[in-house]
């Protein structure tokens, strides 16, 4: 249900296809018209994105979220996904990249992890609303929860965007992986040197770079990257560390 306050996101059912080759069902289109509906009544009273355009809502939020997870999405439409069922979202924020991935892909569970309070709370809201079965909520630290044994390397693939550099990034997902599965870092710019640096940082945590994608957004033609690592070996009991060390010391 759309209110005459908020525009409508644009459809842009050929770029889903060219670019991602999927289509959102009718439920799907629905459900993510109404999360931008929701996430703009949210920012009256919480800071929770500056992207309010629809145009730029579509871009930045809907397609840059399930970009990640593109190879994903078309082996889900194969009824493939189910030896990737588990998914975490780490500094999910107002629910990105996790929300979009959950209506995407309902098959599958998707855990979203924020250390704020209110921002959890927001999204507990809007879960009825949005008609989703398929996500849970944890308020928390990444580096708390990786070495909690109910979290840690329970997961198949773990997400996180804007949160930190790289190395902090693999210093919060990698734990929460079981052997085999994926963690995929949504980053902007990427350089030769943050490869190198990486490298060293996922090798400690039992990961290897798996993939670097390189894309351009399909309205602003800017410039992405996603960095895909895959855990191959338990991670060592003293990853994450402690609460602010992996920011401060990053490996
Ligand atoms: N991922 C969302 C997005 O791309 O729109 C939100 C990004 S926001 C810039 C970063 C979020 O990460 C914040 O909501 C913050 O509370 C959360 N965060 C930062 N460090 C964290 C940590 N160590 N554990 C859990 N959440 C964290």
């Amino acid at each position: 249900m759309n209110d005459s306050t908020t525009p409508s996101l644009p459809e842009l059912s050929e770029i889903w296809q060219q670019t991602l080759n999927w289509q959102p069902t009718t439920k799907q289109q629905v459900q993510l018209q109404r999360l931008y509906e929701l996430i703009l009544e949210g920012n009256q009273k919480l800071n929770l994105t500056r992207i309010t355009d629809p145009q730029e809502f579509w871009e930045k939020h809907l397609w840059d979220s399930l970009r990640g997870v593109a190879l994903l999405l078309r082996v889900g439409q194969k009824d493939f996904t189910s030896p990737l069922h588990h998914f975490i979202d780490i500094g999910t924020g107002a629910g990105f990249p996790g929300i979009p991935v959950a209506i995407a892909l309902p098959d599958c569970t998707v855990t979203l992890v924020d250390s704020t309070r209110k921002k959890i709370a927001f999204i507990e809201n809007i879960l009825p609303e949005l008609k989703l079965d398929n996500v849970k909520t944890l308020i928390g630290r990444a580096e708390e929860i990786g070495q909690q044994s109910q979290y840690r390397q329970n997961y198949d693939v773990a997400m996180i965007r804007a949160v930190s550099n790289a190395p902090v990034c693999a210093e919060y997902t990698l734990p929460l992986l079981k052997q085999g599965g994926l963690a995929i870092i949504y980053r902007g710019n990427w350089t030769e040197e943050e490869t190198t640096a990486l490298t060293d940082a996922v090798k400690l945590l039992g990961g290897e770079i798996e993939a670097i994608e390189q894309f351009t957004t399909p309205l602003s033609k800017s410039l992405r990257h996603c960095l895909y690592l895959r855990k191959i070996a338990t991670t060592p009991a003293k990853f994450p560390r402690a609460v602010g060390i992996p920011t401060h010391k990053p490996l």
